[in-house]
């Protein structure tokens, strides 16, 4: 396994729409270990493949660290149906030092293909539902800056750049 390195914001890949995979094989499933391995070096609690420089429709989530819940890998993932809204703070990897509370569903269903290539439909709630919302944005080319209103984008656009 290896630590990748993580794109970071203006990077155009951040806003460029995954591709949909047709076949799991061997590169993907040691590209989705890697970015497992990547988010968990960094601190993260979800990465989506285009963070890390790779158009393929897959993310990785773990938002337990005390190993409770089992690392979430899911390809071609798609939300069927929404419930509910709440504003929470939130972050990412690609815009290190910056935070906004961002609006998203309380619960989710989502569908998807897990690594040994059986399609899953679930419902999640919570920070986990939260976190396949901002990952799956991320897989469709949006970043958690888009989900705030102007104003607030060029206040948090300047904070990033004066920090970085
Ligand atoms: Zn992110």
């Amino acid at each position: 396994m290896a630590i990748l390195q993580i794109k970071k914001y203006p990077e155009k890949i951040l806003k460029t729409k995954s591709e949909k995979i047709t076949r799991i094989d061997g590169k993907l499933l040691k590209l989705s270990k890697d970015m497992l391995e990547t988010m968990y070096f960094f601190n993260g609690i979800g990465l989506a493949a285009n963070q890390v420089g790779e158009l393929s429709s897959v993310f990785v989530a773990d938002i337990k660290p005390d190993g409770k819940q089992k690392p979430i890998i899911l390809f071609n993932p798609k939300i069927l149906s929404c419930k509910g809204n709440c504003y929470l703070e939130e972050g990412c990897l690609s815009f290190p030092g910056i935070s906004a509370k961002i609006k998203r569903a309380e619960k989710i269903v989502v569908c998807g293909i897990r690594p040994d290539e059986k399609e899953i439909k679930m419902e999640v709630e919570g920070i986990l539902a939260r976190v396949f919302q901002h990952e799956i944005d991320h897989l469709n080319g949006i970043v958690f800056f888009d989900r705030v209103n102007f104003i607030r984008r060029l206040k948090l656009n300047r904070e990033y750049f004066r920090k970085k």
